[in-house]
């Protein structure tokens, strides 16, 4: 079966600008394929005119630290992402997200940048952004700018920017600084590979022996991805012990509505599941925000 008849590998954004244009939206962005290429034989329709790769651009194949901002390319993979110890000890949550993405032929091409594009609520790398606060740079109708990265969703499968003329380029979060730490489980079928049926990322900050900011991310819990705000308020000031966890969990119970979907799980097993992935997360957290000392968890290789 014929997918595509044109396939370009551009060597810099302008390049795979142009070409988008040129093909003036019948072309489609592509990086690792691992969505798009199912897409595309799932739709059974006519061969795309033209894909355009954009994992040779060097800018977007980058991680690195920048004025104090770690910058990851959308073209990284996860694999790239599992294997970097800048990563690993300043966004440990991430490594650990990108780590359980599928099996390691996917995590081996398939991109951060392709995780977020696709827009599903679920996506692992994602989660995992969201609790980072991260921020993504775009080219959209041309101009490119930073937006949050909860702006890049505006519904299931719907992304801000359109693959056939605009670019996810970068990302970029604050590494964790003193008394700073993250952590992501997921809860999956055991044959699994495709999407969780539920993960969740928690970033934390403690003062001493209490946690003065948190974000969290327990997704999907909504038709984009999303923060859980009441867990966060109260959360913020509470002393980092057992008691606060397991209050913690409970919350999240309670102002969490998963639904029942019959590729995932029930709902009531999955609002069941929102309480032990907040305590398994914000245990190891806040372990790793006292310690110092952050070892991903869970990573295939
Ligand atoms: C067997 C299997 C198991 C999987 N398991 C998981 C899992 O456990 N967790 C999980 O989160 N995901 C999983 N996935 C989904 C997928 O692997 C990930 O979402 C992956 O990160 C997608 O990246 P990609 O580079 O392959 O994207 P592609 O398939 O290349 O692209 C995906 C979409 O994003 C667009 N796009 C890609 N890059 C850009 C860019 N830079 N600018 C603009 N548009 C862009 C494309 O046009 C397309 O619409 C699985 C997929 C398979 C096939």
């Amino acid at each position: 079966m014929k997918l595509w008849h044109h396939y370009h590998t551009p060597s810099s954004i302008d390049e795979a600008l142009a070409l988008l244009d040129h093909y003036g939206g019948q072309a489609r962005v592509i990086a690792g394929g691992t969505d798009l290429l199912v897409d595309l034989r799932a739709e059974e329709g006519e061969p795309f005119p033209a894909l355009v790769d954009i994992t040779a651009i060097p800018e977007l194949t980058i991680i690195e630290t920048r004025n104090n901002q770690i910058i990851i390319g959308a073209g990284v993979t996860h694999n790239q992402i599992v294997r970097s110890p800048l990563l690993a000890a300043n966004a440990t949550c991430l490594v650990e997200s990108c780590g359980v993405v599928g099996g390691p032929q996917v995590r081996n091409v398939g991109t951060l940048g392709g995780n977020v594009a696709h827009a599903l609520p679920a996506g692992d790398g994602t989660t995992s952004l969201v609790a980072l606060d991260a921020e993504a740079e775009i080219i959209l109708n041309g101009e490119r700018r930073w937006v949050p990265i909860l702006e890049m969703y505006q519904g299931p499968g719907q992304s801000l920017i359109n693959s056939t003329h605009d670019l996810l380029l970068r990302f970029r979060f604050a590494p964790s600084g003193k008394g700073e730490a993250t952590a992501f489980k997921r809860i999956m079928r055991p044959q699994g590979v495709a999407l969780p049926i539920l993960g969740c990322a928690v970033w934390l900050r403690l003062d001493g022996a209490t946690i003065v900011e948190s974000r969290v991310c327990i997704a999907p819990a909504g038709p984009t991805p999303l923060r859980v705000g009441e867990v966060e308020a109260f959360l913020n000031g509470q002393p980092a012990s057992e008691r606060t966890i397991h209050q913690t969990a409970e919350l999240g119970q309670k102002v969490l509505h998963p639904r029942t979907s019959k590729y995932r799980a029930t709902a009531d097993y999955r609002r069941e599941m929102i309480g032990v992935l907040l305590r398994r997360t914000l245990t190891l957290a806040v372990q790793r925000a006292q310690t110092g000392a952050a070892v991903p968890e869970g990573v295939g290789m």
